[in-house]
């Protein structure tokens, strides 16, 4: 197999710098039906059963325990056409918990830089990592199981669409249990040969119509496809995707964290909304929440943006109404951010309205202590700096929402559906695991 060379450095106790060399190969890194693993980490009564957990607002099936593929539920199953099903062969159904599936994704995170320094995390439960050759993806699959308690799939290669290929295999074909190291030349042939071409990544359902028109059916006959047929059929991207199958990496890791362009909030309500004074609530929430998120990286926002709109797909009039605004200087406040978002509201609030949605937008971030000032500001930024970090502080010891801005609200009766979800186990303290 092609292997790349990479250096890596450390340093050790007398501040001296280290180069490693190490052969290093791609390997993805996928949770197995992941949201389905976190529930059940907490509830083991869950093992063995048909699982699945359910979209906000309980909507439809977004991870199924494999006990749930079996019997045929299908991705995306709305919960209600498929509630009889359920009861009678006892699915057990959940609402999405994705304050345990962060937290837990972020633990599976960290245990992988302890392999690896080069990572990239692709999506809430996969990631990438330069894998050094003498790290076994059985030892990573196992150490993961033990340490975290999450079930993973390692697919490893020359290149990430490759990984991402072996992956695949690992998940779906027998014998592999759960680890795939692609092989090379002729075996690799044969195996790409029995994969179908829309099942690679990069690979949407319109290419794969194109390429099946054009007679290239598997991934094998992808990658003997010419640069010239490639560069008129499909783009740049698609001839990146070919040459990674040919084994030349065309694909970065993207190490570096994109720094965050933008804070939104935004939610679907359980019910619909009609009056302003429950719109404010819910808008003065997410405005608290975006916020919140800024203040956690140290950054500020210069320009806000509120929409509020009815549900497309329903009868009755409907409508989408927004309003921008620009701070007098950046700020991360959560009392002068919610005071504009509640401004721009009253701006745009129209009687009549089913409203199903509502969101804020906090934009044109940077960094705190860069941030201009604004000479005419009666504001006491000092003073206000301080009650965030205090209102922080508690709720970070106390749990989210221990203590908010008056305007959110107490009852907040348009929140999204929620009725089968799981305690935040990790992240709460009145949440944790009694053990008896
Ligand atoms: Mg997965």
């Amino acid at each position: 197999m092609l292997e790349e060379l990479r250096v890596f450095w450390t340093v050790n106790d007398e501040n001296t710098f280290i180069a490693h060399i190490l052969m290093v190969q791609y390997a993805l890194i996928d949770c197995n039906n992941f949201y389905v693993s976190c529930e059940r980490l907490f509830a083991p009564k869950l093992c063995g059963k048909p699982v699945v957990v359910l979209s906000n607002n309980d909507g439809c099936v977004i991870s199924r325990s494999n006990e749930a593929k079996k019997l045929g539920v299908p991705m995306t199953a709305p919960e209600f056409k498929w509630r009889a099903f359920f009861k009678q062969h006892n699915v057990q159904v959940l609402s999405s918990n994705y304050e345990l599936y962060g937290d837990m994704s972020n633990r599976v995170y960290r245990a992988l830089q302890s392999f690896s320094p080069t990572i990239e995390k692709y999506s809430i439960d996969e990631s990438f990592l330069l894998l050094p050759r003498h790290i076994k993806g059985k030892t990573l699959k196992e150490e993961l199981h033990q340490h975290i308690g999450i079930p993973v799939s390692v697919g490893v290669g020359s290149t990430k669409t490759l990984a991402k290929a072996a992956n695949y295999l690992a998940k779906n074909r027998k014998g592999y249990s759960g680890v795939c190291y692609m092989p090379t030349g002729a075996v690799q042939d044969e195996i790409l040969y029995t994969m179908p071409v829309k099942k690679l990544w990069g690979i949407g359902r319109k290419w794969a119509r194109k390429l099946s028109d054009h007679g290239i059916k598997n991934v094998r006959d992808l990658k003997y496809t010419s640069d010239s047929w490639a560069k008129k059929h499909l783009n740049v991207v698609g001839l990146r995707i070919i040459h990674e199958l040919q084994g030349t990496p065309c694909l970065n890791l993207e190490e570096v964290v994109q720094k965050r362009k933008h804070s939104i909030c935004t939610q679907s309500f359980g019910r619909t909304v009609v009056d302003l004074a429950e719109m404010k609530e819910a808008v003065s929430t997410f405005a608290s929440t975006a916020s919140e998120r800024i203040r956690r990286q140290n950054l500020t926002a210069s320009l806000l943006h509120i929409f509020i709109s009815t549900n497309r797909h329903s009868k009755g009039p409907k409508i989408n109404l927004s309003y921008d605004t620009a701070f007098s200087e950046p700020t991360s406040s959560g009392t002068v951010i919610t005071k504009s978002a509640l401004k721009c509201l009253e701006l745009i609030f129209q009687k009549g309205y089913k409203y199903s949605k509502a969101g804020v937008i906090l934009s044109g971030l940077e960094n705190n202590h860069a941030s201009q000032i604004d000479l005419f500001s009666h504001r006491d930024k000092k003073k206000d700096e301080a009650l965030m970090a205090a209102f922080d502080q508690i709720n970070t010891h106390y749990g989210r929402g221990s203590v908010k801005i008056g305007s959110e609200g107490i009852q907040k009766p348009w929140v999204m559906k929620r009725e089968f979800k799981s305690p935040n186990y990790t992240t709460r303290f009145n949440a944790l695991k009694e053990v008896h």
